[in-house]
């Protein structure tokens, strides 16, 4: 058949990401970038991707079937996510979890008057994750369910190290704690606290003249992001973190343990090792464009989530082939 005409609207971490997993997806083609930022100024991964303005996506309606929305779930999404479903399927990575059901709505009532498909928070997690849980709770109902993040790079605690006075620069990675992870693969259904579950390390670059002890108290104090953790901070030179803190790794354990009957303990594990966040999260909205296209076409128009979308969707290959060879 034809192949899937795909776009990006930002290009960061993730719209990089997409370039790059269009290129290993052979039944999609990508047919441009759309920036906020002047198009000259942004450097594409392939010299033959175009780069064009924001502005002009209005105009190419008719040449994209889907377009993936890689702008930050902060400020970005909730204002292009609604508008851009009005004019295209679209797919989206938004990740703030607590605000989900009212940007679900956001996005919904425009995408259902113009007759378009909006597939909202895919990604791992959101995401994969969040089918991991679905399924784990509708098994084993007689359960209980973990997540753990990590070991990771999270941007959003990076970015908050960032801002103390006195830092010039810094990582954040959360880490599960191993002995929690293990006696809640035993079974037992443990009572953990935010504590007992991660530990988060830091890794700080001082401006000069910053004293260490002041800097790290305000890190390890800081409401929500690190008080209710247990925080280690080390302060390394800018040449050790360019050299050792630049790539994105993440990953993480979806875990539902629970009893079928009173003897029979069930454990059942979902586990990712990233080497790249945005290029694996990048890889999920890829495949869920190839749903949405499909879904667009079978009629099934509104915000969708992971949810909403049958496996085989995801799939490049047919479901003759997929029963074939899969089941
Ligand atoms: P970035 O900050 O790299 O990019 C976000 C936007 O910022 C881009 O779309 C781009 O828009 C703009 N931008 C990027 N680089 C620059 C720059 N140098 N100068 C000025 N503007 C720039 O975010 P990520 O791609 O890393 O992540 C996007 C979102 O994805 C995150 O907010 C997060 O919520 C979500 N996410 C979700 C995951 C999940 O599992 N569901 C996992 C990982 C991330 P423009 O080109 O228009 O300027």
């Amino acid at each position: 058949g034809q192949s899937i005409r795909i776009a990006i609207a930002g290009y960061g971490n993730l719209g990089r990401g997409v370039e790059a997993a269009i290129a290993k997806n052979p039944d999609m083609q990508l047919t441009g970038i759309y920036t906020r930022r002047p198009p000259s100024q942004l450097q594409p991964r392939l010299e033959a991707t175009s780069v064009y303005s924001m502005e002009a996506l209005s105009g190419h309606a008719g040449k994209i079937d889907v377009l993936i929305l890689c702008g930050g779930s902060k400020e970005d999404l909730p204002q292009q996510g609604p508008e851009l479903a009005a004019l295209f399927n679209t797919v989206d990575s938004f990740d703030t979890h607590a605000r989900i059901p009212e940007y679900f709505a956001s996005v919904n009532g425009p995408a259902l008057a113009n007759r378009k498909t909006a597939l909202i928070s895919a990604g791992w997690d959101p995401g994969m994750f969040s089918i991991n849980r679905v399924y784990g709770e509708a098994l084993l109902p007689d359960g209980a369910t973990y997540t753990f993040w990590g070991k990771g790079l999270s941007q959003g605690h990076s970015d908050a190290i960032r801002r103390i006075p006195g830092v010039a620069g810094g990582v954040q990675y959360t880490v599960p704690v191993q002995d929690a992870l293990e006696e809640v693969r035993q079974g037992s259904r443990p009572t953990l606290t935010t504590r007992q579950k991660h530990t988060r390390d830091c890794f700080v670059v001082l401006e000069p003249g910053a004293d260490p002890e002041a800097v790290k108290n305000a890190i390890v104090t800081m409401p929500h992001y690190f008080d209710e953790y247990d925080t280690t901070v080390s302060f390394i030179t800018e040449e050790a973190l360019r050299r050792e803190h630049n790539a994105m790794p993440h990953g993480g354990l979806v875990i539902r343990t629970g009893n079928t009957t009173e003897e029979n303990t069930q454990v059942v594990e979902y586990s990712l090792k990233l080497g790249s966040n945005p290029e694996f999260t990048s890889s999920i909205l890829v495949a869920y464009a190839r749903a949405v296209h499909r879904m667009h076409q079978a009629g099934q128009y509104g915000a969708k989530t992971v949810f909403d979308v049958a496996p085989g969707l995801l799939s490049a290959k047919s479901p003759e082939q997929l029963r074939a060879e899969d089941l």
